[in-house]
């Protein structure tokens, strides 16, 4: 991400900004503290901002007025930088997706304890309608009029989804290789989409230039990011609540930019300071795709930072090869005892297969690694098969089908008789 500072819109808000508990943005470097406002980098040290918050419930207070919430991410409206009317604007009331346990799966892998949780059942059937409904209600709130963003395919869809419910303009910037089915359905819910002959990480950095231009434009992920990120912290809180308000001993999480990895953590850390469940130790692993595998390769080699790569690899919604994660991705994972690892195609698509076999769900390539990862850290001993442990599959299937259309296929063709039937061997 470059280091542009984005100016408050034009038409700034007449009245005091109202983001619920959120009270400051604060610098993840140096801890320095700015008002709330459309802001992204710190301007002292040029180090990324993230939201800081004073909660006003704590305890069995909170508890009791998340579950009296609606059964989407807005019952952690007390624990997010959104107004506490939220439930009550036009959005996608995204959230409240299944927790499955996997008990297939765990006997295939010989696990005890195995969860899914299955956030391929959100609005646009990826996780990324979390990160931007609170992205579009804090950009509604500091007075943006268009709601846009560079993507890898998932972000696209539900941006354009999110603006249409909204009544407000959506701008759209994919790379021009992405999967046909991305491609069409962004396309459907209308706005502007442009596609971009270049990588995501071309894509990142014009649209931090046009941020830099377009004062009323709220970039997702560039501009507004410090709240987009905060959206996935409803994933961590979810899982907790369906476990019976208590922390997994291990989860899996795939790796684009890495926020979604260390904003689970950072739910996790809340819930159990705000006295919702047991602060129980937990390790977090990170997955990656062996052809973008940044963060992995840190993590084998004992860095610090991320050295960028370019991305070549069938899992295009995690193809970022400068993840801004990165670094706190690398904290978190070494200081809960985690790890992260990376994986084939020809693995990813094997799990794919297997999730699909064992269990009736339906991964896109980002499940795939997940899935693939899981079984590696196993093989490896890096993951504890008796504990018990969460997998995200954050995307659906239908979206990828480009990706496993060489493995799977009808397991005859015949002609309509009784006897093509029986010669065919099926029974
Ligand atoms: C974007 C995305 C992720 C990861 O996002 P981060 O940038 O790491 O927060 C994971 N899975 C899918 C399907 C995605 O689209
Ligand atoms: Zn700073």
């Amino acid at each position: 991400m470059t280091a542009v500072l984005s100016t408050p819109p034009t038409e700034a808000p007449a009245r005091p900004i109202d983001l619920g508990p959120a009270v400051a943005l604060s610098c993840r470097e140096c801890g320095h503290r700015i008002d709330l406002g459309p802001f992204y980098a710190c301007t002292e040290c040029f180090g990324p901002l993230e939201v800081a918050y004073e909660f006003a419930l704590t305890g069995i207070a909170l508890r009791e007025r998340i579950e009296a919430g609606p059964n989407n991410i807005w019952r952690y409206a007390p624990l997010l930088p959104v107004p506490s009317g939220v439930a009550q604007t036009p959005n996608m009331n995204p959230g409240g997706t299944k927790l499955i346990r996997a008990d297939n799966l765990a006997r295939e892998l010989g696990m005890k304890r195995l969860w899914v949780k299955d956030d391929s059942g959100n609005p646009t059937h990826s996780f990324k309608d979390r990160v931007v409904a609170v992205a579009l209600t804090a950009a509604r709130e500091l007075g943006f009029s268009v709601l846009a963003c560079p993507s890898t395919g998932n972000l696209a869809n539900a941006v354009a989804a999110a603006a249409a419910r909204a009544g407000i303009r959506s701008v759209v910037l994919i790379p021009s290789d992405l999967e046909q089915q991305k491609i069409l359905t962004t396309a459907a819910y209308g706005g502007t989409l442009v596609a971009v002959d270049g990588n995501y990480d071309d894509i990142n950095r014009l649209a931090g230039q046009i941020a830099a231009e377009r004062e009323d434009w709220a970039f997702v992920n560039v501009n507004v990011r410090p709240y987009y990120a905060e959206g996935s912290k409803t994933l961590g809180f979810e899982v907790a609540e369906q476990l019976g308000w208590r922390l997994p001993e291990q989860v899996v999480i795939p790796i684009a930019s890495g926020a979604q990895l260390v904003k689970v953590d950072k739910g996790f850390t809340e819930l159990g300071t705000l006295g919702l469940v047991e602060p129980t130790p937990y390790k977090v692993f990170g997955a990656q795709a062996t052809g973008c595998s940044p963060v992995s390769a840190a993590f084998k080699a004992g860095h610090d930072t991320v050295l960028p790569v370019r991305p070549n690899t069938v899992a295009k919604s995690l193809a970022i090869g400068n993840p801004a994660d990165g670094p706190y991705v690398l904290d978190v994972t070494r200081r809960t005892g985690g790890a992260v690892e990376d994986v084939s195609d020809d693995e990813i698509v094997d799990s794919i297969k297997l999730l699909a076999r064992t269990e009736g769900i339906f991964a896109e390539t980002a499940g795939g690694v997940t899935v693939a990862v899981l079984r590696k850290l196993l093989a490896t001993g890096q993951l504890d098969p008796e504990a018990e442990t969460v997998v995200f599959n954050t995307g659906d299937g239908l979206k990828t089908l480009d990706a496993i259309a060489h493995a799977v296929g009808p397991t005859a063709t015949i002609a309509p008789t009784l006897a093509a039937f029986e010669e065919a061997g099926l029974a």
